[in-house]
């Protein structure tokens, strides 16, 4: 049996497992580390690169970079990377073939089939759009997985004997997931979920770099526009800050200037982790609803709750901690990495797809986390107003699930319905999200009032399909709601194919020079200017070898670089971030 390799594409990292011998493992990516940033850049030699080297370009080159492009899955916006522009959908698929290439040449062998995990809370267009990515990257999707289920899985699948009622708490860079779910006799039964796919990290990150940037009278969004470079620095700054501060009672900032530069007598900005705390608290203050939404939808309270599990890199926090403290009384539980826990989980589930022995006392249940249904019309006092709401599957129901609801014609002689089909919570349609559309014709002519059934099936990816017939007829119109949404036609994808087809790649060992080279040319913009020439002179010493494609004196380049690294303070081989 091929293998099957779990992913959990994230916002800000993306990481890969393998189910092996028996238990879920990490993969690493070329340079041995478990974590791949979600970061894409398109170098001035026109070569792509991924993941660290990119998320160091993105300091210094922020126009020739892609990153948290996963909060625009599903829609038409579209990303500029170094002139030309990307969907969301191309560039997580460049994401993914990274994960894929090191999953080859992890294991050995050719890797064509995936789990891939998603926000539980993310809709249909976002998951087709996120099946279309593993596509793209070669992979055949064999199942979409919600993050909380996969993080589920993990402690399921290592605590299966337990009976318990837990909530896991997933803040990601750039979601926010809340599950409640029921662990016995090797069940792991989804109860109810609930969150908001505009919540993650990156809020909490941007928070702290708006209030300095206001500090200096500037507004985020017209910073970003008009100078990138400061505010791409400020950003890495902040994001440093951010993580100190779970470990720190206070970080100092240094401001760079409008060239994205800092300097020794740069202006620096003390601050505390208490004032860090006042500054996110609108931000903690929003993660309260989804998690009162998911106690009440699996009739909890906090009391009832026997574990809470904290996944994501962002739980991290010590204002998110302190807040589920608060909440639930207890303190929250954090056996695994919160940032690994995903990939493993989503590599259980590869090995329950793939019917491995390990994992053969073990079930799981998902749910579906938004209400499905159609527009109808309603009457009142013989007016008939449209843009109504009817649900057919009700959130957190248990998938998969099929279910047919009878409606009827509106008008004499009426011979055909438009079926438009939303997803969300809100009584009319305008305010929740329109998914699709299908035409259902041949009604018999007549008065007002023939019939007609729509039959709704959600598949265990998170997927739907809609069917309507009407009984006189034997025809039935049927439409997974594919590609009339807002996902990649076929010609599309064909055409998005070709053109990441045309893109260069670095071959896998040149991948570390390039990362030491970004890492570098990062640093140039942050030392001390006395520091500057020696650091500037090694690098040109460097890239010229690589230019000159000689690997002795790439070597010897390389050799030089890291011991003026050393020299002047610096560890790349430890990673400073
Ligand atoms: P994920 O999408 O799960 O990889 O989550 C990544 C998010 O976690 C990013 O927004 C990171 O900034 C955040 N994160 C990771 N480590 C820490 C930390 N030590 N303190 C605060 N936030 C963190």
């Amino acid at each position: 049996m091929p293998p099957i390799i779990g992913i959990d594409l994230g916002t800000t990292n993306s990481l890969c497992a393998i189910f092996q011998d028996g238990t879920p493992q990490l993969i690493p990516n070329a340079f041995g580390e478990n974590l791949t940033p979600s970061i894409v850049c398109v170098t001035e030699e026109g070569a792509l690169l991924v993941g660290a080297a990119a998320r160091e370009l993105r300091v210094t080159q922020p126009d020739r970079c892609a990153a948290c492009f996963k909060r625009f899955m599903g829609s038409h916006e579209q990303l500029s990377l170094a002139g030309k522009q990307y969907t969301p959908v191309e560039l997580s698929s460049l994401v993914l073939k990274s994960l894929r290439d090191d999953a080859c040449h992890h294991l050995g062998t050719d890797v064509t089939e995936a789990v891939i995990t998603v926000p539980a809370y993310f809709n249909d267009n976002q998951r087709q759009a996120t099946k279309q990515a593993g596509e793209l990257a070669g992979l055949r999707v064999k199942r979409i997985v919600n993050e909380p289920t996969a993080a589920a899985l993990t402690y399921g699948f290592h605590d299966r004997d337990s009976e318990k009622k837990i909530l896991v708490i997933d803040l990601g860079g750039g979601t926010f997931d809340v599950t409640y779910m029921d662990v016995f006799e090797g069940t792991l039964e989804i109860v109810s979920t609930a969150g908001e796919s505009f919540l993650g990290g990156e809020d909490f990150t941007d928070r702290l770099l708006a209030s300095l940037l206001q500090k200096q009278g500037r507004q985020l969004e017209t910073a970003e526009l008009q100078e990138p470079h400061r505010v791409a620095r400020l950003r890495q700054q902040c994001e440093m800050a951010k993580r100190q501060l779970t470990k720190l009672e206070a970080v100092k900032i240094k401001l760079p200037d409008a060239a994205g530069h800092i300097a020794d007598d740069s202006l620096t900005v003390n601050v505390t982790r208490t004032a860090y705390a006042k500054l996110v608290e609108p931000l903690i203050e929003r993660l309260k609803q989804p998690v009162a939404k998911a106690l009440r939808d699996g009739r909890a309270s906090p009391d009832n709750i026997d574990d809470v599990i904290l996944v994501g890199g962002a739980t991290r926090m010590p204002a998110v901690q302190e807040f589920v403290r608060r909440y639930f009384s207890k303190e929250p539980l954090c056996r695994f990495n919160p940032d690994e826990v995903v990939a493993l989980g989503a590599a259980v589930q590869a090995a329950l797809i793939a019917d491995d022995q390990a994992v053969d006392d073990l079930v799981m249940t998902d749910v579906c986390p938004h209400t499905l249904g159609v527009e109808t019309v309603k009457e009142f006092a013989n007016e008939v107003k449209p843009g109504y709401f009817t649900p057919i599957i009700h959130r957190n129901t248990t998938i998969p699930v099929s279910r047919e609801e009878l409606f009827r014609t509106v008008a004499p002689n009426q011979r055909e319905v438009h079926v438009v089909v939303y997803q969300g919570e809100h009584r009319r349609v305008e305010q929740n999200l329109k998914i699709g559309e299908l035409k259902v014709t041949g009604i018999p002519p007549g008065p007002a009032g023939k019939e007609f059934y729509i039959r709704f099936t959600y598949d265990l990816n998170g997927i739907l399909e809609v069917e309507a017939y009407v009984l006189a007829s034997p025809k039935k119109y049927r439409t997974v709601l594919t590609h009339n949404a807002r996902g990649l036609s076929q010609a599309e994808l064909d055409e998005a194919i070709q053109k990441l087809q045309s893109l260069k790649y670095y071959p896998r060992e040149d991948l570390e020079n390039q990362r030491l080279l970004r890492y570098c040319e990062r640093l140039v913009g942050e030392i001390s200017p006395f520091q500057r020439p020696q650091l500037e002179s090694a690098i040109d010493h460097f890239e010229s070898a690589m230019s000159s494609g000689d690997k002795e004196s790439v070597q010897v380049a390389q050799t030089t670089l890291l011991q003026t690294l050393s020299m002047l303070g610096y560890d790349f081989r430890g990673r400073g971030e």
